[in-house]
């Protein structure tokens, strides 16, 4: 691969929609709170589910994530790392079955400007750097 188009498509909420859990790092959970008007206690509170190694998104009822609404993210400025870097995953540049797999669902990817594969890869990175264990062995 020498590189790959991304550009989002405005009004699309496809991969919020998705089935999966959104992980937040403890960086994420403070910016969401902040931008919520919320301390990060009471944003864990009301929103967060903490393992022992992970920090997740709560779904509500009947939907895949509490701050998805008819017009797109309510926290869409401080919406958690794996949202903000989609679809730029290290599982999904670095495997170009899973990239075309994940365009069925995503009308951006291979839309938009040519992003060099080794950009995208660095930005993938951060998905690493950002949940730790998440990407081992
Ligand atoms: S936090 Fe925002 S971007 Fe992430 S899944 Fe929820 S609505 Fe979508
Ligand atoms: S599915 Fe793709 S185009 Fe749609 S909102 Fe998500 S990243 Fe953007």
């Amino acid at each position: 691969m020498e590189g790959l188009r991304f550009a989002c498509v405005p009004g699309c909420t496809n991969c919020c929609n998705a089935r999966g859990f959104v992980y937040l790092t403890e960086a994420d959970l403070q910016r969401a709170a902040a931008f919520v008007g919320l301390s990060a206690g009471e944003f864990e509170a009301r929103y967060v589910y903490r393992t022992r190694r992970r920090l997740r998104l709560r779904k509500p009822r009947g939907s895949q994530c509490h701050f998805l609404e008819s017009g797109g993210c309510r926290i869409h400025p401080a919406k958690p790392t794996q949202c903000r870097l989609f679809p730029f995953w290290p599982e999904l540049v670095e495997n170009r079955k899973a990239w075309a797999t994940a365009a069925r669902n995503c009308p951006g990817i291979g839309a938009g400007p040519l992003v060099q594969i080794g950009s995208a890869v660095e930005i993938a990175s951060e998905m690493r750097t950002a949940y730790p264990g998440m990407y081992d062995g």
